[in-house]
């Protein structure tokens, strides 16, 4: 049976451009690997297509009560299988139980044996505030949950409360974390900030992804960095963390900062960037 991976983050964080890089690293190894785009966008798999939508579980459901699930499938980069669970309109019920209808209708119609996958990813906006994207950690459809994040706060804040989500279901059969990836990490600032929460959170960075003009170039030209530009360094590093995923096995139930304790951390950066401020500007005069 498949291994089921669930890639988490903030919104814009990167997470359709990073899963996107992981399916098409690990279908350009051999494997066969279905890219399940969990976003009411229903554009996590675009760069996977040369930049086409393809329609949504929820369109077709929409259009026709009894939907073939083989309908709401495509094939992408070489053999990529594609899914995109779509929502409601903005503002109009959950957008997470298009997750739930979505995931059902493969299973009721058998797909996931059919097509033999390897690897099922999904790709999961939001921090498991609203109850609706919890469903692949809660209803254990994924096994090992990755979360996308930056050094930034707000990236961080969203990455603790996933695991505050992890925590609470993972008595109840819910999936557990696998690690951070760390995205859009071009200073060592930025890598220290990141390291220092994983470990005061008991978990671990897989992969440190700089940010990149060739990820740029490539979304551009509505391709992954894998397919458009196979030779970049940037391609090097989204392949060792697709090694790293597919090799993954432990994942654990991480330890969430509460509120109080979130906010003594950040503060406490801040105090350090105060000072390497400082210090610069120092370095500056001085020259
Ligand atoms: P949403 O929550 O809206 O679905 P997302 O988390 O899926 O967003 P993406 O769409 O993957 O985020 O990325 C947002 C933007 O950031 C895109 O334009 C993407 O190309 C860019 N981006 C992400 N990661 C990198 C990177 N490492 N280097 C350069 N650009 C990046
Ligand atoms: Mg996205």
């Amino acid at each position: 049976t498949a291994k089921q991976i669930a890639i988490y983050g903030k919104g814009g964080i990167g997470k359709s451009t990073t899963t996107s890089n992981i399916s098409a690293a690990l279908v350009e190894a051999g494997y066969k690997v279905m890219q399940f785009g969990c976003d009411p966008k229903a554009d996590s798999t675009n760069t996977l297509r040369g930049g086409e939508y393809i329609p949504s579980v929820l369109d077709l459901l929409r259009e026709n009560a009894r939907v073939d699930a083989h309908d709401a499938v495509f094939q992408g980069f070489k053999g990529v299988y594609c899914v995109e669970a779509g929502g409601p309109q903005p503002g109009v019920g959950c957008a997470g139980r298009g997750i739930i209808t979505a995931v059902e209708l493969l299973k009721q119609q058998n797909i996931f044996e059919e097509l033999d996958l390897d690897y099922v990813i999904y790709d999961v906006l939001g921090d498991v505030v609203c109850g609706g994207f919890a469903v692949p950690v809660r209803e254990g459809i994924a096994e090992h949950v990755f979360t996308i994040s930056s050094a930034d706060f707000m990236a961080i804040y969203a990455a603790n409360n996933l695991f505050r989500g992890i925590k609470t279901y993972s008595s109840k059969g819910g999936a557990l974390l696998g690690g951070v990836i760390a995205n859009s990490i071009n200073s060592d600032f930025h890598r220290h900030i990141v390291d220092d929460f994983v470990e005061r959170t008991q978990t671990q960075v897989v992969e440190y992804i700089p940010r990149s003009l060739t990820v740029t170039q490539a979304e551009l030209q509505g391709k992954t960095t894998i397919e458009a530009a196979p030779n970049s360094e940037q391609a090097a590093i989204y392949r060792r963390l697709a090694n790293k995923i597919a090799d993954h096995t432990e994942s654990k139930v991480p330890s969430p900062l509460d509120a109080k304790e979130l906010r003594e951390w950040s503060s406490s950066w801040a105090d350090q960037l105060i000072e390497i401020e400082r210090k610069t500007q120092y370095v500056a005069v001085d020259a």
